[in-house]
Formats: C-alpha cells, structure tokens, sequence
C-alpha cells in the first residue's frame, strides 16, 4: 500500500511500543519518517528495520519537553526531506500515583511530558505542516484522557484531557489552512509502558477481553493522517475494545 508516499512524517516515542509500530506503519505506506526519540539505540534500531523493509527513516534524539529540541529538530527535518506533512505526538510516560501519595514535582514532569510536549510540538511544527497542503497531526491521549478509571494517576488523566481538547482548539484554528488535527484514545496496549502490571487484570477490566497490540494503534493513526480522513478534523478516535463503551 502506497498512500502515504512522498509524504514526511515525524513520531515522537518512536523507539517504542506504539510509537515504534506507527513508525513501521507509515514507512510500510511509503512516508519517510522521522524516528524521534530520548533513546537512541532504538530508535536506530527502528531505522535499520524500516530500511531493511525497504523504506526511509532517520532517527532524531528529540526531547518533548523541551522546545529547544522541538525546534531543532522541525529544522533538521525540513532540511533532510525538504518539508514536513504529519506530525505524530506520542512520546510519554505512565504513571499512576494516587493523588495523595503524588509529589508536586511528579505531578509537574507527568504534564511536561505527556501535555506540554503536544503543545510545543504543534507550535514548532505549525509552519511546516501548513506548508505541506496535507498536513496531518495525531496527537495521543488515552482512554482516560476521556474518563477516569483504575490503573491511572490524577496527573496522567488530566494531561491526556487536557491534550484532547488542546486538539479540538488547535483543530479548529488551522481547520481552514490545511491542516488536520485529531487525537487518538487507546485502551490498554501491550507496551513497556505498563511496567510488570498484569496484562491478563487488565484484559479483564476490557469489554473485548484482551490488551491491544501496538499495530492495532498504528493502524487508526495511518488512517487519520492518510487521505482517507480527508474530513476529520477536531474528532477523538477511541480504540479500546470497548473500554468507554
Ligand atoms: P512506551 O513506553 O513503549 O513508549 C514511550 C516512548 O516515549 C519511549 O520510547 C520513550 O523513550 C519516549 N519518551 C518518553 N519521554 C520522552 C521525552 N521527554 N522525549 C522524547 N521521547 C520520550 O509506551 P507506549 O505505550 O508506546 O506509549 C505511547 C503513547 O501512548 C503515550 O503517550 C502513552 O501515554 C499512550 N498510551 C499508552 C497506553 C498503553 O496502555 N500502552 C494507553 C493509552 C495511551
């Protein structure tokens, strides 16, 4: 499948999990893709398996919470691929502190992370993106960006919440200039970030009965920046397995 060729992509969090798969996703669609990441062994790993595949990619050490690093990062992209056309946020952490328990300075790093990335992700990238004429933006919250729910802290939930509807604003800004901006809510995914929980409690606190896998992420992402979402804009998209249902 080639509908995403000749287009640019970068993902943050793309040594890992979703990131990684939507990495090999939109590669496997024909995007050149930025491999963004802290952790440089694997985002080189994930460029050796893209090329090895056939495709384009080069990893990026991007830090999210730093707008420095945005930026620089944006201007090498420019500069290696000539523009920029899809802008996946998705680097983040867990955390599941209660609210009690929880130290101001957890609570201010899970926001930097997870909330105050997507903004300045969006902000370095705007240029570029409006450039692009099929600019695309995904930006991953989460299930409980929608509701609260067990196995979550205070801080990941309002984050996530807060990057769904800084979604709906921005998406409503730049709805004439070309530019699409959706979030994305997983449910419970198969990746490091669930540290040693116990994948089967959580298959059983899921309608479906199981966790998803990282590829069943990819592909809703590969779907809003592609063409085939030429009319979504603004629109939250859960895959949860009926967890929100
Ligand atoms: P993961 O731990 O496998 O991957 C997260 C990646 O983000 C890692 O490679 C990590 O190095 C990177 N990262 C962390 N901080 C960073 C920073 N400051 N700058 C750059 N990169 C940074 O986890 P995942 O499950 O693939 O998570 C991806 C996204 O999906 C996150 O936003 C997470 O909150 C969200 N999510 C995950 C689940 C789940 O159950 N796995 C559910 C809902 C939402």
């Amino acid at each position: 499948m080639n509908r995403l060729e000749n287009r640019t992509a970068l993902v943050t969090g793309a040594a890992s999990g979703i990131g990684r798969a939507t990495a090999l996703r939109l590669a496997s669609e024909g995007a050149r893709v930025v491999v963004a990441d802290l952790q440089d062994d694997k985002a080189a790993a994930v460029v050796a398996e893209i090329e090895a595949a056939g495709g384009t990619a080069v990893a990026l050490n991007l830090n999210v919470t730093d707008e420095a690093s945005w930026a620089a990062g944006i201007r090498a992209t420019v500069e290696r691929f000539g523009g920029l056309d899809f802008l996946v946020n998705n680097a983040g952490i867990g955390d599941t502190v209660p609210l009690e328990q929880s130290t101001t300075d957890e609570y201010l790093k899970v926001v930097a992370v997870t909330q105050n990335s997507v903004y300045f992700g969006l902000k370095a990238a705007a240029e570029a993106l409006k450039a692009s004429g099929h600019g695309a933006v995904v930006n991953v919250s989460s299930m409980f960006g929608i509701v609260g729910g067990f196995g979550t802290s205070p801080a990941y939930a309002a984050a996530k919440g807060a990057v769904r509807t800084l979604t709906k604003s921005v998406a409503l800004g730049w709805a004439t200039e070309g530019v699409r901006v959706n979030s994305i809510h997983p449910g419970f995914v198969d990746t490091p970030i669930l540290g040693e929980t116990d994948r089967s409690m959580l298959a059983q606190t899921t309608p479906m009965g199981r966790i998803a896998q990282p590829e069943e992420l990819a592909a809703a992402i590969a779907f809003l920046v592609s063409d085939d979402a030429s009319f979504m804009t603004g629109s939250e998209l859960v895959v949860d397995g009926g967890y929100t249902a």
